[in-house]
Formats: structure tokens, C-alpha cells, sequence
């Protein structure tokens, strides 16, 4: 891949570019069908993606017609990727098995190593013969939205596709490597202000947010809207935030140290609660919640904005989804993307049916959605969270990081970029947008180390 990063680094044209070799195997970190098992009798926090994460060469796939090659030259790490690595809650090889038997361009994915990965900033090097809006040296960051337009639904909301994927998750092939094959409507134009992992942390997470908080299919927070947002300072938590006080809302950030709230309130979030500090326990055993605590949580969010939420930003799922629905407003909305403390909810109905609140799903976000958050982006309306950059050598773990609660923010991977703060290509709009707020949560990260 030299040539190819020599030639990105000497803004070769696009004619140039397009007339690059790509190689017939790149640098990539994957997951093994033959490792599936092995932390089987672990609980799940034992379960280490250092151990199952490799770094190292695998085949080019060939190019369908609807994708293009791209140089990925920074990457991040989601949470989908540390599922992948520790085989929760399903293998994924189940998922590249199903798309394998879709059409033969599937069957390329079907394989016995997962490329993971769902975010990236990169350079197109070549494209297929269906595409028609990117070209050889277009200058990207990709969502992760796979999907093909000939399923009906698709035409409302591609999110509705009854083969919609997420890339690097239930497609192999994904972000977490040197080169990458994605299909042309993943591709958004990447954000002349940013440099390569600051661009390529932000498209599932503050996708993800947007679709949950602002577009049409979930919870249209309105202005004056008050929202409480779990893990406010984590990687959809952190876009929620901004999308809340650009919106004109009023968010309450929830938060488990004393640096995260110092985080949040400069991020302009006045209304933080560190729930480690407060101690709550909603459940007092495996089997029961504890009403009490729920009441204490929302008795707290009523001391600092004088009522309850209209909207419950909820992801942790088991552990919080009881309290969740107690403290929305009469009338209000919990908007749920995740379970990450565990997927078998529990909460009381009489609460929601009583007091009219809805409990609303939301996934990913289509092309559109994400076109929007990205535009903001552009705009400089939303900035990166992006705390710590790793290479790629060190995915796994950066990975283990995410696992285990560690992090701020996201966490960027250098893939081809040889190093941190270049492919800024613009350096007077990230002067006008503030070199303060884009690196907001890198300072903090470095503030913490030192
Ligand atoms: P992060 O780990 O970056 O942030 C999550 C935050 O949630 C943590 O920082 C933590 O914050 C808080 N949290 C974790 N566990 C608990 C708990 N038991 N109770 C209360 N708070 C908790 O992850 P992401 O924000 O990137 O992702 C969160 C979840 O959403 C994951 O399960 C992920 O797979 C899923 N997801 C789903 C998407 C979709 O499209 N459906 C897209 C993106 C993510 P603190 O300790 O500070 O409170």
C-alpha cells in the first residue's frame, strides 16, 4: 500500500490515482471462525479482543459494481467491534454465512476471517461501473448503512430493507484495515476541517444519535425539549449532547466519574449526574428493581430542570430501562438503540400505559439521515469526539478500552495515515470553527494522562 499512501500524500490526481495497482492482500484486523469458542465458561467482562483480535494480511476481494476501493486512512473503534471480538451476543460469522447465500457478490464475504469495522475516512481509488457520483481521489468518510435499493421498503427508509446491514458487522470487509471495498452510497464527503481520525470517528455514532433525537423516524426532540442521555460522554452519548443543546433542547447527561462531568459541563452541558457518585442500585438482586431508586433518579433530574424528561436516550438497556421509563415525562419518550448491560428488558407498564409515554426503536440511520448529521459536521455545527488515536497495530487494544468502560468519547485508529492531525485540507474553516471545540475531547483525554 506505499505507493498508494505516497501517492494520496502527494494530492496525486484523480487519473493518477485511479491508474494505482491495488494489491492483492492488505493489512487488516479480523476475527477467526476458528477461534469462536475459545472464552466459552468466561463471563463476558473476561472475555479480552487481545486475544482475539488479529493484525494481519488478508485477500483483496474482487470489486462489484456498485462499490468502490478505498485507501482507509483512519478508522474507529464502536462497540459493534468489541461484540464481534468476543463472540457476544451471537458470532458473527452467522451474519456473513446469510449474506454469503444471498448472490454471488455475497458469497465473497462468506469466509473464514471477519474484517471488522464500521467507520472510516479514506481516499477512493477506484470505483465499479454502477457508480457515478464518486471518482478515483474523492476525499470520503463511509457510514455503515449496507444496503441494496430492490427491496420496496427500502425506497421509504432504507433502514426498513429486510437485507439492511451494518458494515464491518454483518458484512465483512470493514473500516478496521488499510484498504476496504464499500458500496458508493455509503461514501459522504469527508469534512475539509478534519484530519483523517478526527473525520472518521463520527458517521455511526453521531449518525446513530441524529436518527434517534432529530430526523422524522424516532423522537424529534423539539426546541425546549428536555432529554436525559445515558453514558452522555461515550460515543452515541457524546453526539447526543450536541445534537440536544444545537436543537435548542435541554439535556441532563448521565455520567460515572467526576472528569466526565468536568467534560460535559465544557462541552456546555449545565446539567450533569455522575451515577457512580450517587450510588443508584436499580436493581436490587437479578430479579427485582428497586422503585425507590427510580424515584430517587427522577426526583434528581427534577432538582435541576424543574420537571421530567420529554425524551430518555436509552442504550444500557437491562440495567437502566426500568428507571428509563419511570422518569420520561407524562406523555414523553424513551428512544432505544442498544442493551448493553443486556437485552432481556424488564420495566412496569403501568408506568408507560398510565402516564401515555412511548418506548420508540431506532438503528443505525439511512443514507439521509447520515448525509445531514455529516453536513453538520461540515459545517461545524457538531464537532468530533475523538479522545485518543491508536494505530492500527494497536486495535485490539484500543478495542478492550471500549470493552471495558475506559475510554471518553471514541477512539480513532490510524490505518494508512502515518500519523495523527494530517489530511486537514481546509485550515482557515477549522480556524473559524475553533480549534477549541474540535479537540474538546482530546485535550481532556491528555489532561488525564498528564
Ligand atoms: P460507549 O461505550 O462509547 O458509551 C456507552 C456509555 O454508556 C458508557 O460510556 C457508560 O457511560 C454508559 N454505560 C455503560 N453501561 C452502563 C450501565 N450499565 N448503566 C448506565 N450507563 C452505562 O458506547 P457507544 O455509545 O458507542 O454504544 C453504546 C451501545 O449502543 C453499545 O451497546 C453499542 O453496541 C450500541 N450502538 C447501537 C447502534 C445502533 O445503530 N443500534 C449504534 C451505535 C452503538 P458512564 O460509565 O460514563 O455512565
Amino acid at each position: 500500500m506505499q505507493h498508494i499512501l505516497e501517492a494520496i500524500q502527494a494530492d496525486a490526481s484523480g487519473d493518477e490515482i485511479a491508474a494505482l495497482q491495488i494489491p492483492e492482500s492488505y493489512r487488516a484486523a479480523y476475527v477467526r471462525r476458528e477461534d469462536v469458542g475459545m472464552f466459552e465458561g468466561r463471563e463476558s467482562w473476561e472475555k479480552d479482543p487481545r486475544e482475539s483480535l488479529i493484525i494481519g494480511d488478508v485477500a483483496t476481494p474482487q470489486l462489484a459494481p456498485d462499490e468502490v476501493y478505498l485507501a482507509v486512512m483512519a478508522s474507529s473503534i464502536n462497540f459493534n467491534t468489541v461484540w464481534t471480538s468476543i463472540f457476544e451476543p451471537l458470532p458473527t460469522f452467522g451474519f456473513l454465512d446469510r449474506l454469503g447465500r444471498e448472490s454471488s457478490w455475497g458469497k465473497r464475504h462468506d469466509l473464514d476471517y471477519h474484517v471488522v469495522g464500521s467507520d472510516a475516512s479514506g481516499v477512493v481509488l477506484q470505483v465499479g461501473s454502477a457508480v457515478r457520483n464518486w471518482r478515483p481521489g474523492d476525499r470520503v468518510t463511509v457510514h455503515c448503512n449496507y444496503v441494496d435499493d430492490q427491496d420496496p421498503a427500502a425506497h421509504e427508509d432504507s433502514m426498513l430493507a429486510s437485507n439492511q446491514r451494518i458494515w464491518g458487522f454483518e458484512s465483512n470487509f470493514g473500516g478496521l484495515a488499510d484498504l476496504s471495498i464499500v458500496k458508493a452510497n455509503q461514501l459522504m464527503p469527508k469534512p475539509s476541517h478534519l484530519s483523517w481520525e478526527e473525520a472518521a470517528v463520527n458517521a455511526l455514532c453521531a449518525a446513530t444519535s441524529y436518527r434517534m433525537l432529530v430526523g422524522d423516524n424516532a423522537a424529534r426532540m423539539k426546541q425546549g425539549d428536555t432529554v436525559l442521555i445515558w453514558g452522555a460522554s461515550g460515543g452515541l452519548g457524546g453526539y447526543a449532547c450536541q445534537f440536544v443543546l444545537n436543537g435548542g433542547g435541554i439535556p441532563v447527561g448521565v455520567v460515572s466519574s467526576s472528569d466526565k462531568v468536568e467534560l460535559l459541563n465544557e462541552l456546555g452541558v449545565e446539567h450533569v449526574i455522575d451515577r457512580r457518585e450517587e450510588g443508584y442500585q436499580f436493581w436490587s438482586d437479578q430479579h427485582t428493581q428497586d422503585e425507590t431508586e427510580w424515584r430517587r433518579l427522577g426526583k434528581k433530574v427534577r432538582g435541576m430542570i424543574g420537571d421530567d424528561p420529554d425524551i430518555v436516550f436509552e442504550h444500557p438497556g437491562r440495567s437502566t430501562m426500568g428507571a428509563s421509563v419511570f422518569v420520561a415525562k407524562r406523555g414523553g419518550k424513551v428512544v432505544t438503540c442498544a442493551a448493553t448491560s443486556g437485552y432481556m428488558i424488564e420495566y412496569d407498564n403501568r408506568h408507560l400505559w398510565m402516564k401515555l409515554k412511548q418506548i420508540i426503536s431506532s438503528h443505525f440511520a439511512n443514507y439521509s439521515e447520515a448525509w445531514e448529521m455529516n453536513r453538520l459536521l461540515d459545517t461545524g455545527a457538531i464537532h468530533p469526539i475523538l479522545s485518543k488515536t491508536f494505530t492500527l497495530d494497536d486495535t485490539a487494544e484500543a478495542a478492550n478500552q471500549v470493552h471495558h468502560n475506559l475510554h471518553e468519547g471514541k477512539l480513532g485508529i490510524l490505518c494508512l495515515a502515518p500519523g495523527e492531525r494530517q489530511g486537514i485540507t481546509d485550515p482557515e474553516k477549522r480556524e473559524r470553527i475553533g480549534e477549541d471545540k474540535i479537540t474538546l475531547f482530546q485535550r481532556h483525554a491528555a489532561s488525564l494522562e498528564n
